[in-house]
């Protein structure tokens, strides 16, 4: 049986009903409640103490509390947590209610709409997204509430769409049921709120929004998107700028694996921004250059004159030090105006926002006299975009005081001499005795009564006493008689009643006032939301360049000749954020020549020579390129790149646990579909992640399809120094190598990349340098010479002494040589049976021809690394 509800409880529930997903702060006097689940749950999560309403009734209900005025904080770490929180506020005052008093939820707080946004989380967009499918299509939506930014794209896959919500970092998006439980699954895994929004509003605010758009299919998200928001927000979106439509092909396209691997925003080891090639280019000076930085650094692009445009504003900065300081310190007190316009359409701002916004608005003619002053005809547009709003600067400057409070509800917000009557107000305030003082000489004299004096009581108010002997003396015409006294008599006169009511009225009159005067800055401001928007634009865009400038100058970066073609010319190119790191020692430069007849390198080196950094160094030489920044070179000539992929090989992949060779394989699979002949690919030790000669197969196999039917341009790494030999039958494929020498039978890198391959294996060295204790590393050298004294022998192999690689290299050739053999794989040669022999057995035993047929059936895609290591461990115990 239900049970009975007190009224309140009863308005409660009813309530709550309306939001079974978020929790319910219930507001009652000075605090904001929760109840029930919410109660006990939130106790948990916010650290308060669980008590119960009416806790002697059987069934008491969970409570707990927060006040009111602390209310944000915690709001601020449910949402952190993913959580939603509905705001129920009374919207009556309750020393008037007759009855119970009136609430209702007025905001509804969500990861994605979040709007109060401090330290790291400044620095970075909010974006709340939408999603519908339509006829195989996909229409995707996001926001950034705080900012008004609105963008709509329509994708095709599965993958494009978790690849733009994964690179959006989105923490929450508003689904209907058009959207298949897949995505849904995937948004899940990915701990991605999803929110329901039922109704599609029909509302003018949703057309204004949506009128530059021509799909039907963004114009709906759209629609889906902004009722969310007005379903939650419940308040006015005036910031929100008409959605603009892209295409994701209109910028180089970089899939969120690359991005992650390339450390692009993400420190891969401390999930950090130091040490990521975000927070090596970021100079800004405001908030929202640097958040611009971060979507240009998501959105390199791909088309010449866009980028030349920037490179050109670089250069101008970069060649006039004394300008761009100038810039710096004006930029520095500009504050984040695209979240403050935020605010204003949202109604939260106070005084000290509105001085903020002065002063942010106070430095931009500075800025447009210094642009002036370089007189370049590159700035022109931006300098049109700089509109200083002089009559919002203005008015901010008459109307709020330099030092406001935080408060707008309790007077001190606005200046003297703005408006007359709180003027009169202040005056009735701070000078009521002297006026008192003044009216009391002046009654004296017009009466000539000299003892006449002017008094105050509480409840006759302000009164002019004249004793009775001077009665006569008064003027009846003037002097009203409030009061008669044994031996003397009180009045009023018009005057002093006008003065009576300004002094007692005034306290409360003139807070009253300044709040609705402050209200009206408001809304004067809000009517200008857009023009603040286009400010803000160009004022973080003038930030991001000045930012390129500068680390361009810090760093010794050059500017790069981009071409529509193949040549890619880089002369001295170092791996910027490593070098940064390096400290004392020296980055050792490199060049990276592909001219129209070289499609691939082929890298070769030992461990820990530079492979891998020499590859990720062209990467991000190409995305700060096309970002329109200088790039880390003496010199660089640089082709336009659509996509980059990478893919790392499982063995080394740091980026997570789960990494298999299945999903390796997947990744390379998605390059090799994807790229074409003007996309870049790096591969980095492909197939290490299976059986050597297994991986070896499928690297070539690989090189050799990029070579025929992508023609991407791709650097191989790779540690089977059989592959160089490719360098005969792929003409379009070179050898490079990181050299190492050795030095005392010490293994030194000299990480300098040059043609040719590497001529041996280090790996005992290095091993040997990782500390490896000295007979397991003398054992190793023995084994190495016995199994390279092993292959001399084998068949096929010309009187070469020097010569396991030579015996490989054969084998590479034979099967690009001949491809008709496909039944005789690599794997299945003489050379695999003597690796996993151990030097001492000659023949083989039954367990070892067991061992070798399960090997053979070994399903490896289907098995994990660990899995792997685990089958090898049993098989080694077999052996021993
Ligand atoms: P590999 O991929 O060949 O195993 P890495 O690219 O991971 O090698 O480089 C190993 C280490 O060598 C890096 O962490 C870096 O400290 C150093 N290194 C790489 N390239 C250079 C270079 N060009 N100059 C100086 N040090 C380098
Ligand atoms: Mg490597």
């Amino acid at each position: 049986m239900a049970k009975k509800l007190t009224p309140m409880m009863e308005q409660y529930q009813k309530v709550k009903d309306q939001y079974p997903d978020a929790f319910l702060f219930y507001r009652l006097g000075d605090f904001y409640e929760l109840f029930n689940d919410d109660a006990v749950k939130g106790a948990q999560l916010l650290e308060l103490t669980l008590t119960t309403r009416n806790h002697s009734a059987k069934n008491p209900i969970p409570m707990c509390g927060v006040p009111h005025r602390a209310v944000d904080n915690y709001v601020d770490v449910l949402i952190d947590k993913g959580y939603k929180v509905a705001i129920c506020e009374q919207m009556e005052d309750p020393k008037k209610a007759k009855g119970m008093v009136k609430r209702a939820v007025t905001r509804l707080i969500t990861p994605g709409t979040q709007m109060d946004l401090n330290g790291e989380q400044a620095r970075s967009n909010n974006y709340l997204a939408a999603l519908q499918q339509r006829d195989n299509q996909y229409n995707l939506a996001y926001t950034d509430l705080s900012t008004g930014e609105l963008k709509t794209t329509s994708l095709t896959t599965n993958d494009a769409v978790l690849n733009e919500l994964i690179n959006l970092q989105t923490k929450e998006i508003v689904v209907d049921d058009s959207v298949s439980d897949d995505i849904k699954n995937q948004l899940t895994k990915r701990n991605i709120l999803q929110s329901h929004q039922p109704t599609i509003l029909k509302n003018s605010e949703i057309s204004y929004l949506s009128q530059d758009l021509d799909n039907d299919g963004e114009k709906a998200v759209v629609a889906l998107l902004v009722s969310y928001l007005l379903t939650t927000q419940k308040r006015s979106l005036a910031h929100l700028q008409k959605a603009v439509a892209y295409q994701p092909s209109s910028f180089m396209k970089i899939d969120h694996y690359s991005k992650t691997n390339l450390e692009l925003t993400t420190n891969m080891r401390s999930g950090k921004r130091q040490g990521t090639l975000a927070w090596l280019l970021d100079e800004t000076k405001t908030a929202m250059g640097s958040r611009l930085l971060k979507r240009w650094l998501d959105r390199p692009l791909i088309d010449a004159n866009q980028i030349t445009a920037r490179q050109d504003k670089v250069q101008e900065l970069l060649d006039h030090y004394f300008e761009r300081n100038t810039l710096q310190q004006e930029l520095i007190k500009v504050y984040d105006l695209e979240r403050l316009a935020g605010r204003v359409a949202y109604g939260s701002v106070n005084g000290r926002d509105l001085i903020q916004l002065k002063t942010s608005l106070q430095q931009v003619p500075k800025i447009r006299y210094v642009l002036d002053t370089l007189d370049s005809p590159v700035f022109a547009d931006l300098e049109k975009r700089l509109d200083p709003l002089d009559d919002i600067a203005g008015l901010i400057e008459q109307a709020i005081v330099d030092d406001p409070p935080i408060s707008v509800t309790e007077g001190g917000v606005i200046k003297d001499h703005y408006n007359e009557q709180l003027d009169q107000y202040r005056d009735a305030m701070n000078n009521g005795k002297q006026w008192i003082a003044d009216l009391q000489a002046h009654e004296r004299q017009v009466t000539g009564v000299n003892n006449l004096k002017i008094g105050y009581n509480h409840v006759f108010g302000y009164y002019i006493e004249v004793t009775k002997v001077n009665l006569d003396k008064i003027p009846r015409d003037r002097y009203e008689r409030k009061q008669t006294l044994v031996n003397a008599e009180r009045f009023s006169t018009p005057e002093l009643k006008e003065k009576e009511a300004l002094i007692l009225g005034a306290q409360e009159k003139s807070t009253a006032l300044e709040y609705d005067l402050f209200v009206k800055v408001r809304e004067q401001v809000k009517k200008e939301i857009k023009r603040l928007q286009v400010l803000a634009s160009a004022l973080s865009e003038l930030d991001v360049l000045q930012s390129f400038a500068v680390v361009s100058e810090d760093y010794h970066f050059v500017r790069p000749k981009m071409n529509n073609g193949h040549v890619l010319k880089i002369k001295d190119g170092r791996h910027p954020v490593v070098e940064k790191f390096m400290g004392h020692q020296e980055y050792v430069p490199n060049d990276v020549m592909m001219d129209k007849s070289t499609d691939i390198l082929l890298i070769t080196g030992p461990n820990m020579s530079g492979k891998s950094t020499y590859m990720r160094q062209l990467a991000l030489t190409a995305i700060m390129a096309q970002m329109g920044c200088f790039v880390p070179a003496k010199s660089a000539e640089l082709p336009i790149f659509d996509q980059i992929f990478t893919r790392i090989g499982a063995a080394d992949d740091l980026i997570s646990g789960e990494s298999t060779f299945m999903v390796e394989m997947m990744e390379a699979n998605n390059a090799l579909l994807h790229a074409t002949d003007r996309s870049l690919i790096l591969f980095d030790e492909i197939g290490r992640g299976t059986a050597t000669y297994d991986g070896m197969a499928l690297a070539q196999a690989i090189i050799e399809y990029v070579h025929k039917h992508v023609r991407a341009k791709t650097l191989f790494s790779t540690h089977y120094h059989e592959l160089t030999a490719l360098e005969g039958t792929l003409p379009r494929l070179k050898n490079v190598h990181v050299g190492a020498t050795e030095k005392n039978g010490e293994l030194v890198f000299l990480h300098k990349v040059s043609a040719g391959p590497a001529d041996k294996s280090y790996g005992i060295h290095v091993a040997k340098l990782a500390g490896m204790p000295e007979p397991l590393l003398k054992r190793a050298d023995n084994i190495l010479k016995s199994l390279e004294g092993k292959q001399v022998k084998l068949p096929n192999v010309e009187g070469d002494q020097s010569s396991k690689p030579v015996q490989e290299h054969e084998l590479a050739k034979q099967t690009v040589s001949e491809p008709q053999q496909p039944t005789q794989p690599v794997v299945e040669s003489n050379g695999q049976l003597e690796l996993f022999a151990t030097p001492k057995r000659h023949k083989m035993s039954s367990t070892d021809q067991q061992i070798i047929k399960q090997l053979k059936e070994l399903n490896l895609m289907g098995m994990t690394p660990m899995e792997v290591m685990n089958q090898l461990y049993r098989w080694q115990q077999k052996l021993k």
